[in-house]
């Protein structure tokens, strides 16, 4: 009946090397799933090893819960906590150069950033893209139907550094101070179209070099990426199409392979579909393992309340009160619904429905109130709680003789076991097999 509680009491002290490597194993997986480069996935787990190992294992929390929360803060870290937001020249106008491969969501992208702009700004979409005419013809129907000021190529024109000329002079002329440049782009990053940028860039220069990747083409995207960086030193990503069912990896492997921000998320066909880059969601994406942002954020709150360090000091001289029964039973409450926390994390599901009756929140308070009845000693030293006493206590907590009974004997039991527990030394406690 205990079960549900005492899952949550399964290891305490450190976190374990073999705590951290099974959990790692399903997190590795993850990754490679996710579309993370091996080579990243590699340092990475190396990396949160090294944080996890050793670390004190919280009150409440699973040992793989706590790797999870770890890994979770890890990604979030290295795609960057920080916004990156667009770069606004101090002296206009600011000159945003879009690159990118055919077909990953450059002109969309244009607009859709015109679009976030022209609250605050008057930007101007400019057609560079001399190849195609119904590319010209595409950035001309989107920005018109959004309201924002365009500028194509006259007929016949074929030289694009001539078109940025215009381009430029047109925006002094009507005070654009944004100019968004969309360029041409190849099914590959060959050379001759890193030539045509790597021009354009020169005469400008611009504030901004942003590459679109299309976010559904995984690690292509991230070579997609170092290409471009290399030839034209990007300043931002942005990564389209997250709308789609990718997990994203690529956001990830892009920042850790060219240092370069993921800045922008396109979300969707329409204009208004852009969000500004958020890491944690991202992290939580890319792991695809349910709501580890709300997990990791109640670890960060009990780690904050303090609680747990209060237990872990009377663990240390192996001593289960009834004091350390009441901080077990608020740090539940502070989890909130036990299936709910059990639903965040898909791999512990099967931990579901133990002992639930013990976790029945209404029973939890009825327990709490007769802990709370007693006095200090009675709590430290509960041999002393005979007869009269236990009437009292009924009476102070509003519940009855019986109830008071259960909860000691929940406490005996719990506390039998507490001292096999320590005696399996300072791997950390475990469960005996079977319960
Ligand atoms: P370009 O060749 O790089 O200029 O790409 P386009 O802007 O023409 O976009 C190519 C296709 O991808 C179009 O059909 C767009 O509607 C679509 N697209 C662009 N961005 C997104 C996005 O964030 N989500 C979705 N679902 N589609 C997008
Ligand atoms: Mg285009």
């Amino acid at each position: 009946r205990l079960e549900g509680v005492f899952a949550k009491l399964k290891s305490r002290g450190k976190l374990s090397e073999s705590d951290v490597d099974s959990a790692l194993r399903e997190v590795r997986r993850g990754l490679l799933e996710a579309d993370v480069d091996y080579k990243v996935v590699k340092t990475l787990v190396e990396a949160i090893k090294t944080r996890a190992v050793g670390k004190d294992v919280l009150e409440s929390i699973t040992p793989g819960q706590q790797v999870t929360a770890i890994v979770y803060e890890e990604l979030s870290e290295l795609m960057g906590t920080e916004p990156a937001p667009l770069v606004i020249s101090p002296r206009p106008p600011s000159v945003y150069l879009m690159v990118g491969l055919q077909g990953g969501g450059k002109t969309t992208t244009t607009v859709k950033i015109a679009k976030k702009l022209s609250s605050g700004h008057k930007p101007l979409v400019v057609a560079c893209d001399l190849r195609r005419p119904a590319a010209v013809e595409q950035l001309r129907i989107l920005a018109e139907q959004s309201k924002i000021g365009f500028f194509g190529p006259a007929a016949g024109e074929s030289d694009v550094l001539s078109v940025v000329r215009g381009a430029v002079r047109f925006a002094s002329e009507r005070l654009h101070d944004v100019i968004l440049l969309d360029t041409a782009g190849r099914l590959h990053a060959d050379e001759e179209l890193m030539e045509e940028l790597a021009a354009m860039k020169r005469q400008l220069p611009p504030t901004e070099v942003l590459l679109v990747v299309d976010a559904m083409t995984g690690q292509e995207a991230v070579k997609v990426a170092s290409a471009f960086h290399e030839k034209l030193s990007l300043t931002g990503v942005v990564l389209s199409k997250l709308d789609g069912d990718a997990r994203g990896g690529a956001a990830l492997a892009i920042r850790q392979v060219t240092g370069v921000p993921v800045k922008l998320a396109g979300v969707g066909e329409g204009t208004d579909a852009l969000e500004v880059f958020d890491s944690r969601r991202m992290a939580q994406r890319i792991m695809g393992m349910g709501d580890v942002m709300g997990l990791a954020e109640k670890i960060r709150e009990m780690a904050d309340s303090g609680g747990a360090e209060k237990i872990a000091e009377s663990l240390k001289q192996k001593k289960f009160t009834l004091e350390d029964l009441l901080l077990q039973f608020e740090q539940i409450e502070k989890m909130g619904p036990l299936d709910k926390v059990m639903e965040m994390i898909p791999g512990f599901s099967r931990m579901k429905g133990m002992g639930s009756d013990d976790l029945d929140p209404k029973r939890m308070k009825q327990s709490k109130a007769v802990i709370q009845s007693m006095t200090r000693e009675e709590r430290r030293n509960p041999a002393v709680i005979k007869g009269s006493r236990r009437r009292r206590i009924a009476q102070g907590s509003g519940t009855s003789v019986q109830m008071v009974n259960q909860l000691l004997a929940q406490y005996e039991q719990m506390r039998k076991l507490w001292k096999q527990f320590g005696k399996q030394g300072d791997k950390g406690f475990r469960l005996p097999k079977g319960l």
